[in-house]
C-alpha cells in the first residue's frame, strides 16, 4: 500500500490506478470530494477516516520547548508537470540531497505542488494559495510541509518553475533554471503540527503535517496563470473535522 501510494504521489499521476482499472476523481460534480469515498474501495478512508486533512488550525497547544524545524533543501528540483489536478514539481528520482528532519528522522523531498485556494485554514482564515512539499522517509511514511501564500510581490522562484511548464496534461518537462527551494520557504519557520492524511484520494492517514505560520507572497498575475491552467476551478478539498486531534504550535 505504501509504495503504491508513494508511486502515485511521486510520479504525479492524475488518476489513481488499481490493477488495470483507472478511477477518475476531481473537485466538482459527481467526482467531487464529497463523493471520493464512494468512487472506489481503496478510497474509503476519504469518508470513513477520523484523521483527515485539511483542517482549520485552531485551539492549538503551545510547545513548552521550541523544536526548530530542520529543513535541508539544497538541490534544485528536476521536472514540472500539470497532472490535471495540480502543477507538480518533482525532485530527481532517489534524490537524497533535499530533506527535512522530524523526530530525528530524515524525510526526503519527493515533490511539491499547489492548491488554490488553500486547503488548510489558520483560525478560520483561508489563503489564496498553499504549497505542499511532500517528503518521505525510508519506510515510505510521509511528512507534508505546507506554506501559505498571500497576494503581494511576485515570487521570482515561481517564474523559474513556470517557464518550463506545459499546459498540456501529463506533459512532463525538465526544468531549465536553477531553483532555490529555500526561497519558497519563509525566513521564520514557526509552525503548527498535527497528524493527518493525504488531501487527495486515497486519503491515506498517518501523514505528519507541518504547516508554516508565516506566508510568502505571490502576485495576482502569477496566481492567475495557475487558475487559468485549472480552468478557473478550485483544487482544494473542504475542511475536515479534527475529531479531538491535538494541534501543536511550535
Ligand atoms: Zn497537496
Amino acid at each position: 500500500m505504501k509504495s503504491f501510494l508513494l508511486g502515485s504521489l511521486v510520479f504525479g499521476l492524475s488518476t489513481f490506478t488499481v490493477a488495470s482499472e483507472t478511477i477518475h476523481w476531481g473537485y466538482d460534480h459527481e467526482i467531487s470530494p464529497e463523493h471520493w469515498g464512494e468512487l472506489n474501495e481503496n478510497f474509503k478512508e476519504c469518508s470513513s477516516g477520523k484523521n483527515q486533512t485539511p483542517i482549520d488550525i485552531r485551539n492549538t497547544y503551545k510547545s513548552v520547548i521550541k523544536h526548530k524545524l530542520n529543513i535541508q533543501y539544497k538541490v534544485s528540483p528536476n521536472d514540472i508537470i500539470f497532472n490535471g489536478h495540480t502543477v507538480q514539481v518533482n525532485t530527481k528520482k532517489d534524490d537524497q540531497s533535499d530533506y527535512l528532519i522530524l523526530d530525528g528522522q530524515k524525510f526526503f523531498l519527493k515533490q511539491f505542488h499547489f492548491h488554490t485556494p488553500s486547503e488548510n485554514q489558520i483560525e478560520g482564515k483561508s489563503y489564496p494559495l498553499e504549497l505542499h512539499f511532500v517528503n518521505a522517509n525510508a519506510q515510505g511514511d510521509l511528512t507534508v510541509l505546507a506554506v501559505m501564500f498571500v497576494l503581494g510581490e511576485k515570487n521570482p522562484e515561481w517564474d523559474k518553475l513556470w517557464i518550463d511548464l506545459s499546459s498540456k496534461e501529463n506533459d512532463d518537462r525538465h526544468l531549465s533554471h536553477e531553483v532555490n527551494l529555500n526561497k519558497l520557504l519563509p525566513k521564520n519557520l514557526d509552525y503548527y503540527r498535527f497528524s493527518g492524511s493525504l488531501t487527495t484520494p486515497p486519503c491515506s492517514e498517518g501523514v505528519n503535517w507541518v504547516v508554516l505560520k508565516n506566508p510568502l507572497t505571490i502576485s495576482e498575475q502569477q496566481l492567475k496563470t495557475f487558475k487559468v491552467l485549472l480552468k478557473n476551478q478550485d483544487n482544494h478539498r473542504p475542511i475536515q473535522p479534527t475529531h479531538g486531534r491535538i494541534i501543536i504550535e511550535d
